[in-house]
């Protein structure tokens, strides 16, 4: 299990409110935590999904009961999984079956037996109660009654004769099997219990503000003095990089209220929705910020057939639509250095929860990265947001409004499919069509669609599936192309020779069958320095990597002057072409 940090959402059960701290704000009683899985980036669940939930659960059990302050729970699976959450306790799962393409609701007893349902149920004899409660699953004879919606695989809720609920789990039969076996397993038992159902009052969004209104100010009075003592102790301009997301808005109201106006850094891979577009120019103007934007245009849908798919462990686009943009950005308006204060969070990923809340950027030589919001879950974002919003009439993207809780590129492959679900049927279909193209030429199975294991390069561990098959390479070089021979200075300064060239202590040979490299373990690296020459994206990344500034971008291309190059080679070492290469090909 990854681990993050400590678990933060608790809860005042005499207000019956969420609280992110010791003391409700309200009765200034004590609150208790929350028992959750961790990480615990929870977040408030918006009207979409509590319709979403309303609907599942309307389905399986005839009934719902969905109240207005619910939070979710991002916890790890397969797809979307969030532990609902009201009351103070978990009152079940909402998971996304990718195999079904459907949502299945999970739910706790006691909220089974708040919900006393009308459909989806199984009632157990007498003599089957005891040993339910005892851990053992519901056999055929011991069922009295069921209702006759109940199909194998369902999930179901298992009631004593007088019709409390004491189990939930899955169906193994139908509801006609039921009645008629005398053997078998009738209700696979998950959890089981008798708890004890006491009323409560149920708050609004408001309530919750007053819950944690001095857990706010906190928070907010610690990110404004982390803000002014970076940037006291940073002698360079500052920005805000703004995404478009509830970490960046968040990110840029704090600067603001720490007292400054900075200009706002965006790029546009051309993979964001018009949404976000909208928003970023909205915000600029409501702030009188300047905006500082640039675009990537289409490298993406140029770049695709040579790079394939894009996966979480071949994040190629992240580098082509989003560092080389940025790159270009920030050399264009800050060439002397910039600190950005960037919406990162701690809860989002591993990798995040390792850095420090300064950081250097590697990719990007000149900026400083430096977030106020590192410790904040994504209920403290909210909080904050909805507060600002009450006050000032701040509003935020519109899309967390219509169910998508992570926003970014739409076919961002770090996407659960559930998120694919809520897209544009026409955009999707576009990408759609290139990936059934792309398994042909592969030999991908149906599952490689269907389960969008495409995000994978390598499939991940619960797939049973063969992945897609190596294709021969096919790469036709043009050992005179112009720019195959600019480029090999990176590897040293290049000499014509009668049968080809010399790039340092390199000689390359250009004969009627191809190039010959000796010494041959360099074979690689011209191989590389070729691709690189005849692949180049145009994402600028390597000019941006550059010491001496020996590379511009001519044509869209990478082109190197000769007469500044150190022939260091570092700008081969961070261009996607020659990190990713082509998908399936190696
Ligand atoms: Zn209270």
């Amino acid at each position: 299990m990854i681990y993050l940090g400590k678990l933060k959402l608790r809860w005042c059960h005499a207000c019956n409110v969420p609280v992110l701290g010791e003391r409700c704000g309200i009765c200034q009683g004590e609150t208790e935590q929350v028992q959750l899985t961790p990480p615990g980036d929870v977040r408030p669940a918006f009207k979409h999904d509590r319709e979403l939930l309303r609907e599942v659960i309307m389905r399986q059990f005839g009934v719902a009961f969905v109240p207005d302050v619910v939070i979710l729970n991002d916890a790890p699976a397969v797809d979307r999984m969030d532990e609902v959450i009201f009351d103070g306790r978990v009152a079940g799962t909402l998971r996304y079956d990718i195999e079904e393409r459907r949502y299945r609701f999970l739910p706790r007893i006691w909220y089974a037996r708040l919900l006393e349902p009308g459909r989806g149920y199984v009632v157990a004899d007498e003599g089957a109660v005891q040993p339910i409660l005892d851990s053992e699953n519901l056999m055929a004879p011991g069922v009295v009654d069921v209702s006759d919606d109940v199909a194998d695989g369902d999930e179901v809720v298992v009631c004593n004769p007088d019709g409390a609920v004491i189990a939930a789990g899955t169906a193994r039969m139908d509801a006609g099997e039921m009645r008629r076996s005398n053997r078998g397993m009738a209700v696979k038992v998950r959890r089981k219990g008798t708890p004890e159902m006491v009323p409560r009052e149920r708050p609004s969004w408001d309530d919750v503000l007053d819950a944690n209104a001095d857990i706010l100010d906190g928070i907010v009075g610690e990110a404004m003095s982390f803000i002014r003592s970076t940037a006291a102790s940073h002698d360079m301009p500052l920005a805000v990089s703004f995404s478009g997301g509830k970490d960046s808005l968040a990110t840029l109201l704090l600067v603001r209220e720490a007292g400054y106006a900075p200009p706002l850094l965006f790029v546009d891979t051309g993979l964001e929705f018009e949404e976000t577009v909208g928003h970023v120019h909205d915000i600029a103007e409501r702030f009188d910020l300047p905006l500082h934007e640039e675009h990537a245009g289409d490298i993406f849908w140029e770049t695709l057939p040579f790079f394939g798919p894009p996966a979480r462990d071949r994040r190629w686009c992240c580098k082509t639509c989003k560092l080389g943009p940025t790159t270009r950005l920030i050399d264009r308006y800050f060439p002397d250095g910039v600190l950005s204060f960037i919406g990162q969070r701690r809860y989002e990923s591993m990798q995040r929860s390792q850095k420090g809340r300064v950081w250097h950027n590697p990719w990007v030589e000149q900026q400083i990265g430096a977030s106020p919001i590192q410790h904040w879950t994504a209920l403290h974002v909210w909080l904050y947001l909805f507060r600002k919003q009450r006050d000032e009439g701040v509003d935020w993207n519109p899309l967390y409004e219509q169910g998508f809780a992570r926003i970014g590129c739409w076919c961002c492959p770090a996407s659960d499919l559930s998120e694919f679900e809520l897209l544009d049927s026409r955009r999707w279909e576009h990408f759609a069509g290139y990936l059934e193209r792309y398994a042909r030429r592969h030999g991908c199975s149906d599952a490689w669609l269907e389960q969008g294991l495409w995000r994978w390069h390598t499939p991940p561990d619960w797939a049973d599936d063969p992945g897609e098959q190596t294709l021969e390479r096919e790469l036709g070089v043009e050992p005179d192309d112009e720019r195959v021979v600019n480029m090999l200075a990176c590897l040293g300064p290049v000499e014509a020779t009668s049968d080809g060239y010399h790039v340092g202590d390199i000689s390359i040979d250009v004969g009627e069958n191809g190039i010959e490299v000796s010494p041959s373990e360099r074979a690689a690296e011209v191989r590389e320095t070729v691709d690189r020459a005849l692949h180049c994206t145009g994402c600028g990344v390597c000019v941006g990597q550059c010491e001496v500034d020996a590379i511009s971008l001519t044509d869209g291309r990478a082109w190197i002057d000769d007469a500044v190059c150190l022939h260091c080679g570092v700008c081969s070492d961070l261009c996607p072409v020659v990190v990713f290469g082509r998908r399936g090909s190696r």
